[in-house]
């Protein structure tokens, strides 16, 4: 039947597994929050401390531009006061001041002299090749035209295919009069004084990078070298640095990649810094983050599952033995638990209660037992259980004897004294009988003025003695109504007279009948059935 319950509570809901369901499920939850709102407020100030940081990263670089343009342009602008009588200097004499020029500062990749009519005086490396020349490139037009320090958009010049700038500053003779121009160029492929400050490769750990725009927007400077020269007006931040503006914000390049740039001008020139961070950065610290909040999450948690499940094991461990104990009534005897204190309220409340209502139940169905065994009027053994009791023992093999009483004439104590004064006499010798024999005896009321002992583990002769006590103690004692009662007797034994209970009480009734008619008041062993033919 237990079984039977319990296999009906395999789709059932365990009280352990609710109490852990419900503590994950609030831990997860809470754990959810926390990691969310933390995902959201330390994404936001990444972002925040990396827009910061790319935007003064840009502002360094370009006071960094700053001072060296304006370096570049004095030291230019001193060169050209040197050369300002270029009409009486010649070739080596121009080729060793530019030598010096370039050597001295290593601003330029190479510096030229060129006089007003265009003609290219002379270039310091000579490998330019373009002494002795006239000028070809625009730039060099331009500078030459305007008279007035002149710095070029990059382009890529037509004798060494070179992508460069160039910037220039005018010669003045001492009258005043134009003589031409000095002017310098950076090779932006070729190692130049920009990746000398700034590095040839500028990308920082955490995958930042910058790069240089002219005032329109070409690339000047890219550790990606192909896109140097390449128009980067069309993006967000670099048309606002050509607007003149400076600034911070995160963005989305030609390529569709979110970048968190800052982004400054430079003022000599007009050029503008970019820098940036994919925001791949800030997702690879955030994920950082988060795997490092859950590292520290795990241990408490693990402690607190191992917590719950302990407790709730310990509360539902009361529930399934109270169960336990409950399913037994009715089948077997239930042993009540001990009374013990249960931490939980509700536990050591319905543990009492269950105790107190076995208890009761017990108390009832004692009571039903001892009724369905005792016979009410003498409180003896009835006949049932007699019977039951004599199958018992013969089946064991206990060997015992068997003593029929039946009190003489209770017919007439009956009818002199009344129905009630026989009942009395028949409590009388019960207690008569109980207390001639041993508590392990079985005493039993037959039926009527009947009554049965049963001794165990005892011969005929010695239950004779028993018998004959119980006799002497009735016929000798006052009793209920005053006559003398006497009892006639007869004895049987397990297993010499008889193998079945009915053959026991039959052979002993047998006996009995023989001292009734040998004059009552008296005992007879049951005769053995070879005896009787030996008579
Ligand atoms: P004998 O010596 O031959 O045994 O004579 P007896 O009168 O005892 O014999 P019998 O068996 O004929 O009578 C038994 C009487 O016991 C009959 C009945 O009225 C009486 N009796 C049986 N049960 C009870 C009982 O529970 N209470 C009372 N008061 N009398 C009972
Ligand atoms: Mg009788
Ligand atoms: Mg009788």
């Amino acid at each position: 039947m237990l079984n039977e319950i319990k296999a009906n509570q395999r789709n059932k809901i365990s009280l352990a597994t609710l109490l852990v369901g419900l503590v994950s499920i609030s831990v997860l939850l809470t754990l959810t929050i926390l990691l969310v709102a933390s995902y959201q407020s330390k994404k936001k100030s990444l972002i925040d401390t990396t827009l910061t940081l790319n935007f003064s990263s840009a502002g360094k670089m370009s006071q960094t531009i700053d001072s060296l343009f304006k370096s570049m342009r004095s030291s230019l602008y001193y060169s050209a006061g040197i050369f300002s009588n270029i009409n009486a200097m010649n070739a080596d004499e121009v080729y060793s001041n530019l030598e010096l020029m370039r050597h001295s500062s290593n601003y330029f990749n190479s510096i030229s002299v060129v006089d007003e009519t265009g003609l290219v005086r002379n270039v310091s490396p000579e490998s330019v090749g373009t002494a002795g020349k006239y000028i070809t490139t625009e730039a060099a037009k331009a500078a030459l035209v305007s008279q007035k320090p002149y710095l070029s958009k990059p382009y890529i010049s037509v004798n060494s295919k070179r992508l460069l700038v160039f910037m220039s500053e005018p010669i003045f003779d001492k009258e005043g009069i134009y003589r031409g121009f000095i002017g310098g160029t950076l090779y932006l492929e070729e190692y130049n004084i920009l990746n000398m400050i700034f590095g040839s490769n500028p990308t920082d750990k955490v995958g930042s990078y910058f790069y240089i725009v002219e005032s329109d927007g070409q690339v000047l400077f890219h550790r990606d070298t192909t896109r140097l020269g390449e128009d980067n007006s069309a993006n967000q931040v670099v048309r606002k640095l050509i607007q003149g503006q400076s600034g911070y914000e995160q963005m989305v390049n030609l390529k569709g990649e979110v970048l968190l740039a800052g982004y400054v001008k430079v003022p000599e020139n007009g050029w503008g810094v970019v820098v940036q961070s994919p925001i791949s950065v800030v997702y690879e610290q955030l994920r950082r983050h988060i795997t490092a909040i859950l590292l520290y999450a795990i241990l408490p948690f693990s402690l607190l599952m191992l917590i719950v499940i302990g407790l709730a094991r310990r509360l539902a461990k009361p529930f399934v033995s109270l169960a336990d104990l409950v399913s037994k009534i009715g089948r077997e005897k239930v042993e009540l638990p001990e009374g013990k204190q249960h931490w939980n309220r509700e536990v050591d409340l319905l543990s009492k209660a269950v105790r107190y209502a076995l208890t009761a139940i017990k108390k009832q169905t004692d009571q039903l037992t001892h009724d369905a065994m005792t016979d009410p009027l003498t409180g003896l053994t009835n006949r049932r259980t007699l019977e039951a009791i004599m199958h018992k023992w013969i089946e064991e093999q206990t060997s015992f004897s068997i003593i029929i009483m039946d009190i003489d004439r209770f017919k007439s104590i009956n009818d002199t004294y009344g129905h009630q004064a026989g009942d009395e006499v028949l409590k009388h010798f019960a207690k008569i009988i109980i207390s001639a024999v041993r508590p392990s005896d079985v005493c039993c009321r037959f039926g009527g003025e009947e009554f049965i002992a049963l001794i165990p583990q005892v011969a005929a002769e010695e239950a004779y003695l028993v018998a004959e006590r119980i006799r002497n103690t009735l016929e000798n004692n006052a009793n209920p109504v005053g006559k003398p009662i006497t009892v006639s007797q007869g004895i049987a034994h397990y297993s010499l007279h008889s193998d079945s209970a009915e053959g026991l009480i039959h052979m002993a009734d047998q006996a009995l009948y023989k001292a009734k008619e040998s004059g009552r008041n008296q005992t007879i062993i049951a005769k053995i059935r070879s005896e009787e033919h030996s008579h």
